[in-house]
């Protein structure tokens, strides 16, 4: 099979969707690599590198014109002037963007959208969001701890005693266990909210405290589950305590790292900018949730502003600024897929009775599969 790498035209983005260790593998496989030139520059992965493990390096037209296109993003509109109907295509397509998806099906590609994989053990392997949400959480840490004008760690120097940092971590999926195991490297005292009840223990197991807020009706507890391993909205009764209780922890923290998210909705607001207000001058807030409207309203996606004194970090795409480490791990996703969806024969298939298959397929023969 003719498989095509392009360079990522995207604003911001280092990433590259297969690396030489992954071309290596397809090469092995007896499929033909086209990389185009620089494709893996700003991920540390060169031409002559590509070239190596058994990739022909090619211009952008070329690397468009095969038969398997693996992306990091969605083409643009320029890039899908490039493709040939029937083209397949492997990437992180954005399955809540209706117009990008009917943007792909108009092209004719059939695509698959890595985001939209079940959270099934078998699926783990190309659980994409996992593996750029834990590098978004350890990033998030990196960045505040540049941001802010003080310690982490707490220091007994002949010069005197430096407190350590407090950190306040809200939403503990992937990104905020992340970002708890590395803020605790780094010495800090930390205390972490979720709505789903399983957190407590993991958030506990990592040196952190729980911040508490029980859960006082059925519906909240039921809701608090969430389904399919993501969080639903919860009620507002319980919003409003969990508020109380987050709203005195962030007013004694030095460092407030926001990473919750509802899959399809815009982000809920934690901090608002009261809570902001209260905080200490040379506080730092990175919102990771930036690109889906932010966890606090003062956020501006893709921009670091100061407001009351408080430093808050807007970056919409943190695991781009681990290029070489992202790029890795995203490949090896991507890697993984495609043994469900290319033969032992080595030819292109669409088994829709594999469930991560039909979840991740969003468009074919011009036609968008996806329900939502
Ligand atoms: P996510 O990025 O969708 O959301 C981040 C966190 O925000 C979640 O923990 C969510 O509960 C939390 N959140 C939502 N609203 C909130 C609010 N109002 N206040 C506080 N927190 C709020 O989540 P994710 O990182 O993708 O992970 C979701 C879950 O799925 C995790 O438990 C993770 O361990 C699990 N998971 C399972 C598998 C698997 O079984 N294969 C793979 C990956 C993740």
């Amino acid at each position: 099979m003719l498989i095509g790498v392009p360079r990522e035209s995207a604003a911001g983005e280092t990433r590259v969707a297969a690396t030489p260790e992954t071309v290596k593998k397809l090469k092995a496989q007896g499929h033909q690599l086209r990389v185009e030139s620089g494709a893996g520059l700003a991920a540390s992965a060169t031409d002559e590198a590509y070239a190596a493990a058994g990739a022909e390096i090619v211009d952008r037209a070329s690397a468009f014109a095969a038969e398997l296109l693996l992306k990091v993003k969605s083409p643009s509109a320029e890039e899908l002037t490039l493709v040939k109907p029937g083209t397949a295509l492997v990437g992180m397509l954005n399955p809540f963007d209706r117009a990008g998806l009917e943007a792909l099906a108009g092209a004719g590609l059939t695509s698959f959208a890595l985001e939209a994989a079940p959270r099934t053990t078998r699926a783990q392997s190309m659980d994409v969001l996992s593996s750029q949400a834990n590098i978004a959480g350890y990033k998030a840490v990196m960045i505040a701890a540049d941001r802010y004008q003080r310690f982490f760690p707490m220091l007994m120097t002949a010069a005197g005693t430096v407190k350590a940092a407090r950190v306040v971590i809200l939403g503990v999926g992937v990104a905020g266990l992340q970002a708890i195991a590395t803020a605790k490297r780094l010495g800090a005292v930390i205390e972490a909210s979720d709505v789903r009840p399983s957190v407590k223990e993991q958030v506990e197991s990592l040196g952190a405290k729980f911040i508490d807020v029980p859960y006082e009706t059925a519906e909240e507890k039921e809701a608090a589950e969430g389904v399919g391993g993501y969080a639903r909205p919860m009620p507002q009764s319980w919003l409003d305590r969990q508020k109380i209780e987050v709203a005195k922890r962030v007013a004694q923290a030095d460092v407030v790292i926001t990473t919750a998210l509802i899959p399809g909705r815009a982000a809920p607001v934690l901090v608002s900018e009261d809570m902001v207000r209260a905080m200490k001058p040379g506080s730092v807030i990175v919102d990771l949730a930036a690109p889906n409207g932010g966890n606090c309203p003062l956020t501006e996606a893709g921009k670091t502003v100061m407001k009351h004194g408080v430093t808050i970090v807007g970056e919409t795409n943190l695991p781009a600024l681990v290029a070489a480490d992202a790029s890795a791990l995203y490949a090896r996703n991507v890697l993984d897929f495609l043994k469900l969806v290319i033969t032992k024969e080595g030819a292109f298939n669409v088994p829709m009775d594999d469930d991560i298959v039909a979840a991740c397929l969003m468009t074919q023969g011009n036609e968008v599969k996806r329900g939502s």
